[in-house]
């Protein structure tokens, strides 16, 4: 509606301009002037006029021609009310004639502009209206594109680290270049696949690597720009949607955060009345064609748990693939595939970047690779080397440095300190993970300095020992603080938050407190394809066990905290001398702590 508004309001716009300098032009053309009435009777007078044509509010003519001119002047003037005019016209053999004059723009400019104004108007105001009412003039206007792609250049060399979920692939790209082969064998072709796996892990590269690897054409759209807007419009664009694919098979629809779209109905405070048309449409849709057209439906979710089981019955996504995070040759080879179109230099060994960043996602990989260069080109460097590697990896984690935010002298020490109090405790229990560099300056949105530990292996479990030393980490900062000036600050918040999560996690999760036992009473959402009981947020327990985990979780960061304070406080002369170094320098390195440590 919005659009079609906006449409005719230009149109109008255009025309009524065109009109103006169509008429200009043609005065231009003729020099006609303008001339004021009693000039133009004066004319009549002195003899000059040679003909006139009278309209009824406006006249024009031509004056006798001027000695040695060639062409006569051209005149036209507005039309006083004047009885006498004919009779002096006759006295002065003027030639004359009346006119029908075209009214037309005398109308438009009396009726059509007041209404361009008016409508003008009422657009700007609902256009306002619109945005404030979060999108009630965004209808037809929809946000939700479908966008085509012919031809995706992502090719499976592209993607790396995810060799499984690539094998699975393999046969539906098989399927979509011969599809004949298939239904001549009467082989079930499958219809809907789910990627499923966390964000950045490379499901969206995965979709269009199989639509580049079959040569067909690729389809996509996300789901969460389906359901701001009206009830029914959703609807109508997944009937839109594959509507465009059939007549484009082979082909592949991809739609990407399915779980925005698919969310079990019934789910949350209301029933989202349009997700649910809407879903409904995507299920009907699924159901009513049949593969062997060559259209094959992909989605990505990073939260399959809150799908909708009916989106992934028999015959709809039924097909799950995983995409997880890289292990360290997976990350490797992602590295390597990024590393193409930058030039690396001798010293740049990226095993030593896969090795130091378990965890990351493909995403971050690519990211890391991508600051890098640009590090390396603020450097002049032609090449990217191991250290520009290591200061995306830095970046990426930590953020970018914050070096206009200014922090007082004050709040500078005590940053010092708690940065220091962090890696001196990491140094001091065996197990952390290593401390590579201590900085106090500011990055990020948070951090006003941070202490860079990076574990050395990709590691699936932890024991309960170094549970506790992690918690014991995170509240070294703190403790830190304590002991030189004598009182906290809200430095360090972030440490108590993620301090408590590990502890509750201990507790409720993992078993580890001896007076509740080994038993759960986190139940962990599984990322499983099941109905999901709304009741289990809360878990089933008595308000006892609650208090009694509360009580746990609180020993458990009681008594870290008292580890932390007597470490601490025999290290004291070593914070210390840890903090100035780390005040003059700004940054300095794990190794140069535990060398001030090994000193005493
Ligand atoms: P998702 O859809 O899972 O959130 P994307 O496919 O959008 O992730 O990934 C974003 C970007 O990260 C990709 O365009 C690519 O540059 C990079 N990337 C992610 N995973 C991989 C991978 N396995 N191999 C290579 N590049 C990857
Ligand atoms: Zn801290």
């Amino acid at each position: 509606m919005n659009k079609k508004i906006s449409f005719s309001i230009w149109y109008v716009f255009l025309a009524i301009w065109a009109v103006i300098l169509v008429h200009d032009f043609i005065l231009a053309l003729q020099k006609i002037e303008e001339i004021p009435y009693s000039e133009f009777k004066t004319l009549v007078v002195a003899g000059q006029v040679a003909e006139v044509s009278l309209g009824s509010h406006t006249l024009s003519g031509k004056l006798k021609p001027a000695e040695g001119a060639k062409e006569p002047k051209l005149f036209s003037s507005i039309r006083v009310e004047d009885p006498d005019l004919v009779k002096e016209l006759q006295a002065h053999q003027v030639k004359f004639v009346g006119v029908v004059e075209s009214t037309f723009l005398r109308d438009l400019l009396s009726w059509i502009l007041p209404v361009v104004v008016f409508l003008a108007i009422w657009f700007f105001i609902f256009r306002r209206l619109g945005q404030a009412q979060g999108g009630f003039m965004q209808v037809g206007q929809s946000k939700a594109k479908i966008y085509a792609e012919k031809d995706t250049k992502v090719t499976f060399a592209d993607v790396a680290g995810v060799d499984e979920a690539k094998e699975e692939l393999r046969e539906v790209i098989e399927f979509l270049k011969t599809p004949e082969k298939f239904t001549k064998l009467g082989g079930k072709i499958p219809k809907g696949i789910l990627l499923v796996g966390p964000p950045g892990t490379g499901k969206t590269l995965l979709a269009r690597a199989v639509a580049g690897e079959a040569g067909v054409t690729f389809f996509s759209i996300s789901g969460s720009e389906f359901v701001e807007m009206f009830v029914g419009v959703g609807a109508a664009r997944v009937r839109d949607l594959f509507e465009q694919a059939k007549l484009k098979a082979p082909c592949i629809i991809f739609i990407d955060e399915l779980d925005a779209l698919g969310k079990a109905r019934g789910m949350g405070p209301m029933a989202h009345e349009e997700r649910e048309q809407t879903l409904n449409q995507l299920l009907v849709e699924m159901d009513g064609f049949d593969p062997r057209i060559g259209v094959i439906l992909m989605a990505a979710t990073n939260r399959p748990e809150i799908l909708d089981p009916a989106l992934l019955r028999a015959g709809r996504f039924d097909r799950h693939v995983l995409v997880d995070r890289p292990d360290k040759g997976g990350r490797l080879a992602i590295l390597r595939v990024h590393a193409r179109q930058v030039t690396l230099g001798p010293d740049a060994d990226l095993e030593n970047i896969a090795a130091m960043t378990p965890g990351f996602s493909g995403a971050d990989l690519a990211n890391i690779i991508n600051e890098a260069a640009l590090l390396a080109v603020r450097r002049g460097k032609d090449q990217v080397g191991i250290s520009e590697l290591q200061e995306a990896v830095e970046r990426v984690i930590a953020g970018l440095e914050k070096k206009n935010r200014v922090l007082n002298k004050m709040e500078k020490e005590r940053v010092a300190y708690h940065e220091t109090g962090h890696a001196l405790v990491a140094l001091s229990l065996p197990g952390s993970d290593q401390v590579q560099k201590i900085s106090i300056i500011p990055r990020g949105i948070a951090a006003l300095g941070y202490t860079l530990q990076l574990p050395t292996e990709d590691r699936f479990l932890m024991t309960k020992s170094e549970l506790e030393n992690k918690v014991a980490v995170l509240l070294g900062g703190r403790i830190a603080e304590e002991l030189i000036f004598g009182e906290a600050s809200t430095g360090a918040q972030n440490d108590l938050v993620k301090a408590t999560d590990i502890a509750k996690s201990m507790v409720k999760a993992y078993g580890m407190s001896e007076k509740l036992g080994a038993i759960t009473l986190e139940r962990e959402r599984q990322p499983q394809f099941i109905q999901i009981q709304m009741s289990q947020e809360k878990g089933d327990y008595s308000e006892e066990t609650a208090r009694e985990i509360d009580c746990e979780i609180r020993r458990i960061i009681d008594e870290q905290y008292e580890r932390v304070k007597r470490l601490l406080a025999e290290r004291k002369a070593v914070l210390q001398a840890g903090a100035k170094v780390l005040l003059e320098r700004e940054v300095i390195s794990g190794a140069e702590l535990k060398a001030i440590m090994e000193k005493g």
